[in-house]
């Protein structure tokens, strides 16, 4: 960078004194600038992760999360979950069976008694 410090855009008066403080302040300006660069350049800026929000599956709405991993388990009682596949997608909600895919492609059943499901955060 050139150190020709213009005064083209100067509102100062055209003297040898005005030019040489007008250079004094912009080094002062330039080092205030750098030092705040330098302070935040090592510092990671922390961006907030997306809040996933859980949805429930049933079989009203299963087709809806199709495309999205779920969780699914059994409802022991009301406040007991004893899970039975994460990360798994809902294929097919009958009257007596959930059938499930792993990411893979595995497909397997469950019987829909006492069944829950709800999406999950995919991690993928
Ligand atoms: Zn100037």
């Amino acid at each position: 960078m050139s150190k020709i410090v213009s005064h083209e855009n100067c509102q100062h008066a055209s003297t040898k004194a005005a030019r040489a403080q007008c250079r004094r302040h912009r080094a002062k300006f330039a080092d205030v600038f750098s030092a705040v660069l330098g302070e935040t350049a090592g510092t990671a800026i922390e961006v907030p992760a997306p809040v996933f929000e859980s949805v429930t599956v049933t079989a009203e709405n299963w087709r809806e999360f199709r495309e999205q991993k779920v969780v699914l388990f059994t409802r022991i009682d009301e406040d007991e979950e004893a899970p039975i596949a994460e990360g798994v997608f809902i294929t097919g909600w009958g009257k007596q069976w959930v059938n499930y895919a792993s990411p893979i492609g595995k497909v397997k059943r469950t019987a829909v008694t006492c069944l829950g499901a709800r999406t999950v955060e995919d991690h993928s």
